[in-house]
């Protein structure tokens, strides 16, 4: 299952932070999933609860937040938040867009137990997985 497959990696990301900072207990997992990411997040649940066994994030808690769909218009430039999934400008109606945000599924925070409470923002230190393409760091 394709759900699976990006928890299991990244369970190996949060593993990899834990281990890093010298902790083996995760509390808090944040997730961003945007709606065309084709990730749904009751399946992303539903395997993390599986996949999480024996790992360190075995009691965290999971968050999985929806970030809104933007696109950029090519004509006039505005920015716009879609509703659903009529792309174009909701300024002049331009189906000449870009989509700038809404493909994301990416690692948010991850909260480690010990010996450091504080959230860690990931936003530097984590490869973003989109569906598309997975990379693999070395
Ligand atoms: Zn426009």
């Amino acid at each position: 299952m394709h759900e699976h497959s990006l928890v299991r990696s990244l369970l190996a990301q949060v593993q990899q932070i834990a281990l890093l900072n010298g902790s083996n207990e995760v509390t808090d997992i944040e997730l961003e999933v945007g709606p065309l990411s084709g990730v749904e997040p009751s399946l992303v649940e539903s395997a993390f609860a599986t996949l999480r066994m024996g790992t360190c994030a075995e009691t965290s808690k999971l968050s999985i937040r929806l970030v809104p769909l933007i696109v950029a218009c090519q004509d006039c430039g505005s920015e716009s938040v879609l509703e659903c999934f009529r792309i174009r400008c909701s300024k002049c109606q331009s189906g000449s867009v870009k989509v700038i945000q809404g493909e994301i599924f990416r690692l948010l925070t991850v909260t480690l137990a010990e010996p450091n409470p504080d959230e860690t923002n990931m936003a530097d230190a984590v490869t973003s997985a989109t569906t598309e393409e997975k990379r693999s760091g070395s």
